[in-house]
């Protein structure tokens, strides 16, 4: 059975639930896989005939080894990757692997999903009823929301700083009802985030309920991150030509999963770190020397991590990071030529994320030139960047029917203000 240890290695092993349910090891580190297995030559002789289900499915089964019971492996999959993640050709050789067809646009979603799943069932095996607590300050808390919606013995408290959140954003996790329960906080974000350590913190509410967070710093959001990999590969036309694959990178748990991936045998001759601004670890994988700096905002925002804290998951996965990797950074200014010039030449649309992974699958197929299959991943929905895109590349992005139905609901909310005494009453009424 798979076990993990901590990225800062003091802690005994622990098993999936463990992990899962805790999210950050107590010593304050990442949990990691102690050993990752290969996927037989069997299956990379079958992968061109299995649906994507069978093949997340086959990986997953490969990579817990036995945590999970086969068939509840198999409704986890089946619940949680429910949607596709084709990949198109955009230009000859040189594919975008579309990862937004969930419920909220982003590649977001499958991490979710599949962490709700795998908390769902192991709160209802122990009969409990798990009360997952989310500071928000917009999209972790729509893919958090709907990832749980309908989950089985979980409840999920989203705390978002009232007015401060655009109103798409704010339709996409106050609009459900059920298990779900919005709460306005008449605060900022970082009030959101303190009433949450409060409750973390607060024994004896501790001792009352099961208290989890939807860190995403997970475990369980890294796992279903490999399955597309495999079918992408799955999905070539030509597999036998050496494999570059572009990760647009924030807090890199995208490109870790990648890593992971390889690591179980995927055939990837090489990944690119595409970053925007936020270029310590580009900068690393040029000098040797890793120098965490403040966010700088930008326009692909969901990436402006300064400081990713999956860069101590990769080291622990590839001792020779700096040969493996190819790094590379851009500015907004390139990137929104990027978008220009691939709608121009293409029609293809790309949001603001998916534009700096094609500009470093670009870079580094100038760098090597000779014939490969060029893999970047398109991480957003355009829709979700419409105002960018549209000033951008004077194209409106269609907003996908799911959007529309959403933005038309109307939002349930409970407003309270930024006191602990409050949230904790509302939590053990
Ligand atoms: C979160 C996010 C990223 C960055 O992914 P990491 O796994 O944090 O590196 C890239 N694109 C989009 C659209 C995102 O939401």
């Amino acid at each position: 059975m798979i076990q993990f240890y901590s990225t800062q290695g003091k802690c005994v092993k622990v098993s999936l639930e463990e992990a899962v349910m805790k999210g950050l090891a107590d010593d304050g580190g990442l949990y990691m896989p102690e050993h990752i297995p290969q996927l037989p030559d069997s299956f990379f002789q079958k992968i061109r005939s299995l649906s994507f289900q069978e093949i997340s499915f086959e990986v997953a089964k490969t990579l817990l080894q036995g945590a999970i019971p086969k068939r509840d492996l198999k409704n986890i999959i089946e619940r949680a990757v429910a949607f596709d993640a084709p990949l198109v050709e955009i230009f000859p050789g040189i594919y975008s692997l579309e990862l937004f067809h969930g419920p909220t646009l982003s590649f977001k979603d499958f991490g979710a999903r599949f962490m709700a799943e795998l908390m769902g069932y192991f709160a209802k095996q122990k009969g409990e009823m798990l009360n997952i607590l989310a500071a928000t300050s917009g999209d972790t808390g729509s893919a958090v929301a709907q990832a749980f919606l309908d989950v089985p013995n979980t409840r999920v408290w989203i705390l978002y700083p009232k007015g401060k959140i655009s109103e798409s954003q704010e339709k996409q996790m106050t609009t459900f009802g059920q298990n779900i329960v919005a709460l306005e906080v008449e605060g900022t974000f970082d009030d959101c985030q303190k009433l949450v350590k409060q409750a973390f913190s607060d024994q004896d509410l501790r001792e009352k309920m099961a208290l989890t967070s939807a860190n995403s710093i997970n475990i369980a959001r890294l796992i279903p991150q490999t399955f597309y990999y495999f079918y992408a590969y799955a999905q070539l036309q030509k597999p036998d030509l050496p494999l570059i694959i572009s990760v647009p990178c924030g807090n890199f748990g995208n490109l870790t999963a990648g890593l992971i991936a390889k690591r179980m045998g995927l055939p990837v001759s090489h990944f690119v770190a595409a970053t925007n601004a936020n270029d310590s670890v580009p900068k690393y994988l040029k000098t040797g020397i890793f120098n965490p700096q403040p966010s700088i905002k930008t326009l692909s925002n969901a990436m402006d991590v300064g400081n990713p804290s999956n860069f101590a998951r990769m080291l622990f996965l590839d001792k020779q990071l700096r040969q493996d990797l190819f790094g590379a950074s851009f500015s907004d200014p390139e990137t929104e030529s990027a978008m220009r010039e691939v709608f121009e030449q293409s029609g293809y649309l790309l949001d603001p994320h998916g534009a700096v992974a094609y500009l470093g699958l670009s870079a580094f197929l100038k760098q090597h030139p000779g014939k490969a299959n060029g893999i970047f991943l398109e991480t957003a929905d355009p829709a979700k960047f419409a105002e960018d895109v549209k000033q951008i590349t004077g194209q409106n992005p269609p907003i996908p029917e799911r959007l529309k139905k959403v933005l038309a609901k109307e939002k349930q909310t409970l407003v309270i203000p930024a006191e602990y005494d409050k949230l904790k009453a509302l939590l053990c009424k």
